[in-house]
């Protein structure tokens, strides 16, 4: 009996999210660690493990080879979602890079049909999360929930979508920012919904680990701000006061979060 693969807080929270059953396709797989994990726990009865550059690739190659998975993980070596037929996975995970790069992968591979017949996707961007979050809305995905953890100090955000027929109007309530008690104009609100997570805003449980990661943010936005206020310039004063009333706007969206963990009960 091969050993099981021990996959890290991160990719385990990844590989809970996807479905018992479905066809998986890891795309940027590095390693292939999540396609070996869920084909060997029996999760997943096949998978294709997609990498763009030579050395993760022979690493998945070697991997899968290693597990004796090389006949039910398909290995390839390929820009994004162009290692993908249409139909060909029922889940797509990408994970583990950033949101911009992300949203061009998963907008490049939509336009080529590469996405047809996905049931749903599991996506984990490093930073940018706003931009998938935007991407899944333009293109009619709808958020079924997500995950934030911590690991080693940083922040993980797992968001899990579906192309439903109604995910226009899910997301329509989902990013509609009335739940939140905050004395900004709506647009800005709104914006806070893409950068924060709407379903982990609503999410009590899910509050001390967001608030965590925020305060972090807000650590970093004021050391910036200590810089700006160095310099007498125009710009370093307009950054300054763009830096600030960013500070508040986060204040004010963590202030009231016990009041949405109350309420959402
Ligand atoms: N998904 C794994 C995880 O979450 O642990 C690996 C993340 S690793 C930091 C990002 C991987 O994506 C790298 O192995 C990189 O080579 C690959 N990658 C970057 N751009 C890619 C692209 N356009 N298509 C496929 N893979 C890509």
């Amino acid at each position: 009996m091969l050993n099981m693969i021990q996959l890290s807080k991160r990719l385990q929270t990844i590989a809970d999210r996807v479905t018992q059953g479905y066809r998986l396709a890891d795309i940027g797989s590095d390693h292939a660690l999540l396609p070996v994990y869920l084909v060997q726990s029996g999760k997943c009865p096949s998978a294709v493990a997609g990498e763009l550059n030579d050395g993760p690739f022979q690493a998945a190659r070697r991997q899968t080879a290693e597990a004796g998975l090389a006949a039910r993980i398909s290995v390839r070596q390929g820009d994004g979602l162009a290692v993908l037929s249409p139909g060909e996975a029922d889940t797509v995970v990408i994970a583990g890079m950033g949101g911009s790069l992300m949203a061009t992968i998963l907008e490049t591979g939509f336009l080529a049909g590469r996405l047809k017949g996905a049931k749903e996707l599991v996506l984990q961007p490093n930073v940018g999360e706003d931009l998938v979050r935007k991407w899944l809305v333009l293109r009619g995905f709808a958020l079924l929930d997500e995950t934030i953890l911590e690991e080693d100090g940083r922040f993980y955000e797992v968001l899990h979508a579906a192309p439903l027929p109604d995910a226009a109007e899910r997301n329509g309530h989902l990013y509609d920012p009335a739940f939140l008690d905050v004395q900004m104009p709506h647009a800005a609100a709104a914006g806070w919904l893409y950068r924060m997570g709407p379903c982990l805003l609503r999410s009590a449980e899910q509050h001390e680990t967001l608030t965590d990661k925020w305060r972090q943010e807000l650590l970093k936005l004021e050391r910036i701000c200590s810089g700006l206020a160095q310099s007498d310039t125009e710009e370093a004063r307009s950054r300054l006061a763009s830096f600030r009333a960013e500070i508040n706007q986060i204040g004010e969206v963590l202030a009231c979060l016990p009041m949405v963990k109350r309420s959402s009960r």
